[in-house]
C-alpha cells in the first residue's frame, strides 16, 4: 500500500490558542468562528472522512475541471463542519524525499478542498513527501485559502496545537497525530513538521484543549497497520488513553480500509475510515471507505452513524446509501449497524 509519510504544519491562525497569532491570524478566526444556523441549540453536526489524495488520478481530473468530491458534495455541506485527512502536501517545486511513496498535489486543487471541507488534517504519513519547506508552503497556501488545519506546524507546539473551531455555539477542538513511518516528518522544538503521538502529550494536548474553553474535543488519528480490517491492540489502547483524558470521540484513519467502531466509557471510537478520495486501489476493501457523522453538544456525542462511500476506478467516492454501517447513541451500550436508507 502506500506507506510512508513526512509532515509538517501550521495552523490557521486565529483558531490555535497557543502562542500570539500575528493579526492575519484574527482575520482568519473571525471569518472562521461566524455563527451558524444552529447556534440557538448548541448542537453541532460534524463529519469526518478518511485519506484525501488529491495528487495522480485525482490531480488530473481537477486540472480538467472535474470535482472528486461533488458525489459527496450534499452530504458534506448538510453538516456545520466537514473534516479530511489531506493526504498529500500542496506545493510546487518540492524535492520527493526517499520514500516508497510521495505526493504533491497542484495548488489547483485548493478551491475544491475549501468548497467541501472546513478542516483538514495534515498528520500523516504524507505531508512530509516533498521536504519541511513544502510542508510549509502547504500550510501558507491552507491559509491562504481559508481551509484550517491542525496537526502540523512551524514548530512542535504549533503541531500539538489545537485548532478550535465554533459551531453550533459548541467549541470543537480537533488535535491531528500520526504514528505511521517516518517519524523524520515530525515538527521539532524549533522546526515545521506533523505532531506524533507520544501518549504523554497527546494527554497533555487534550487537557490543555479543556482548559483552553474547548466543550468538545476530538483527536483524529494516522495509525494501524495497512489492510489489516482490525485495529491492534496499540490503537485499541491509545484511544482508550485519550478518553480517559478527557476525548470525546476518536477518529482514525491510514490503513485504507475500514476498521470497525466500538464505544468505551459511552464515546465512539472509529478506528479507520479508510479511503476517501484516493486512485491506484484494486477493487475490493480499500474500495470502501466511511464518513462518520456527528451530532454533538456539551456533553460530547449525541448519536453517530457512518455513511458507506463506493470509491470508483479514478478514486472518486459515491454514497452507498444501501450499504449497513455502524452507528450508535449516547446511552446505547454496543454499537449497532445502520443503513442510511432506511433511517437511523
Ligand atoms: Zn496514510
Amino acid at each position: 500500500m502506500r506507506g510512508r509519510p513526512r509532515v509538517f504544519k501550521a495552523m490557521p491562525a486565529a483558531l490555535r490558542l497557543q502562542p500570539a497569532p500575528p493579526v492575519a491570524m484574527f482575520v482568519a478566526a473571525a471569518i472562521l468562528m461566524a455563527p451558524t444556523a444552529s447556534a440557538v441549540a448548541q448542537q453541532a453536526s460534524v463529519v469526518f472522512v478518511g485519506d484525501v489524495m488529491l495528487d495522480e488520478v485525482a490531480g488530473e481530473d481537477i486540472a480538467r475541471g472535474s470535482d472528486p468530491l461533488l458525489p459527496f458534495a450534499a452530504l458534506l455541506g448538510a453538516a456545520d463542519l466537514a473534516v479530511g485527512n489531506l493526504e498529500c502536501p500542496v506545493s510546487t517545486g518540492g524535492r520527493a524525499v526517499d520514500k516508497v511513496y510521495t505526493f504533491q498535489a497542484n495548488p489547483r486543487v485548493l478551491p475544491i478542498v475549501a468548497r467541501h471541507l472546513g478542516a483538514v488534517t495534515l498528520a500523516n504519513n504524507h505531508s512530509g513527501d516533498q521536504g519541511p519547506g513544502a510542508l510549509v508552503q502547504t500550510m501558507d497556501r491552507l491559509r491562504a485559502a481559508g481551509i484550517p488545519f491542525f496537526g502540523a506546524g512551524r514548530d512542535l507546539a504549533q503541531a500539538h496545537a489545537p485548532l478550535i473551531l465554533e459551531r453550533g455555539g459548541l467549541r470543537i477542538a480537533l488535535l491531528g497525530y500520526d504514528e505511521f513511518k517516518p517519524r523524520s516528518f515530525e515538527a521539532g522544538p524549533s522546526s515545521p513538521g506533523i505532531a506524533w503521538s507520544e501518549d504523554e502529550q497527546v494527554v497533555a494536548d487534550i487537557r490543555a484543549a479543556r482548559a483552553l474553553g474547548a466543550d468538545v474535543v476530538i483527536p483524529v488519528v494516522h495509525w494501524g497497520w495497512e489492510k489489516e480490517p482490525d485495529p491492534c491492540p496499540r490503537q485499541r489502547d491509545l484511544a482508550r488513553r485519550m478518553i480517559d483524558a478527557g476525548a470525546d470521540a476518536v477518529v482514525g484513519g491510514h490503513p485504507h480500509v475500514t476498521q470497525g467502531a466500538e464505544i468505551y466509557k459511552g464515546r465512539p471510537i472509529l478506528y479507520s475510515l479508510g479511503n476517501f478520495v484516493f486512485s491506484g486501489f484494486p477493487a475490493g476493501p480499500c474500495r470502501t471507505g466511511w464518513m462518520l457523522r456527528l451530532v454533538l453538544d456539551r456533553q460530547g456525542v449525541v448519536r453517530w452513524d457512518t455513511v458507506v462511500a463506493r470509491i470508483d476506478d479514478r478514486g472518486v467516492p459515491h454514497p452507498d446509501p444501501g450499504a449497513a454501517s455502524p452507528c450508535g447513541a449516547r446511552n446505547e451500550e454496543g454499537v449497532k449497524s445502520c443503513k442510511e436508507d432506511q433511517g437511523r
